[in-house]
């Protein structure tokens, strides 16, 4: 049994090298978007499509916050453990942010089995989607992050925590080209906003220079807030 459930993620992970690095070449070369320096934020001419991503928060909320973040990745973990919180306090439980989710994938074979383990929740069973995305953060353990945690044992464990997904499902969900698709999409949306951080803060196509500067990202909120009234 271990020997299968093995020899599948080597499956996933050999199969999405491949198409990850045919989408990086692809995008790399076509990816223009316009942006501009503004104060301390790089302001893009156009906000990245939040159509079929995680989405949190009222559907007419007036501004738009995108996180750029990877499941591997520390400082993304910190962030939505210690800033995530305020800003749903303070405006998407409110109905004035609406919060997205874009994968980055810069650490590696982990950040390939997050992703896609991620976008086949949200295929498989939206309403569960943000319970396992914070649940599969605080599985990141919070000293030693380096050594591998984010395998297909991680994903299982925590699909069954907070989904109602058999484990057969989500494992063939996680090999279908519409899931890779999505996560190519992302990669597309990372290549385009010159993401080169994680995790990368954007609200409402500004992108801040400092994720963790709470003071700075109200500022752009009420900013925004004010500009639709
Ligand atoms: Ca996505």
């Amino acid at each position: 049994m271990a020997t299968t459930k093995n020899s599948s993620s080597f499956k996933i992970i050999i199969f999405l090298t491949i198409i990850v690095f045919a989408a990086i070449t692809i995008f790399v070369i076509v990816s223009n978007n316009n942006n501009k320096e503004e104060g301390n934020e790089v302001v893009f001419d156009n906000q990245p499509s939040t159509e079929g991503q995680p989405i949190l928060g009222d559907d007419s909320a007036p501004v738009q916050v995108v996180e750029f973040g990877d499941f591997k990745c520390p400082a993304c973990k910190s962030w939505g453990e210690t800033v995530f919180p305020q800003l749903e306090e303070d405006y998407i439980d409110k109905g004035e942010v609406q919060f997205s989710y874009i994968n980055v994938l810069f650490h590696g074979d982990e950040s390939k089995v997050g992703s896609i383990a991620a976008e086949s929740v949200l295929d498989l069973e939206p309403e569960s989607y943000w319970s396992f995305h914070k649940k599969l953060f605080e599985a990141q353990p919070a000293n030693d992050h380096d050594t591998a945690w984010l395998t297909m044992d991680k994903v299982n464990e925590v699909a069954e925590e907070t989904t109602n997904i058999d484990p057969n499902d989500l494992l063939e969900k996680m090999q279908t080209k519409e899931v890779i698709d999505s996560v190519n999409e992302d990669i597309t949306l990372v290549n385009d906003f010159k993401v080169k951080l994680t995790p990368s803060i954007m609200v409402n196509g500004k992108m801040l220079e400092d994720p963790f500067d709470y003071e700075r990202i109200k500022v752009l909120i009420d900013e925004a807030l004010a500009g639709k009234e």
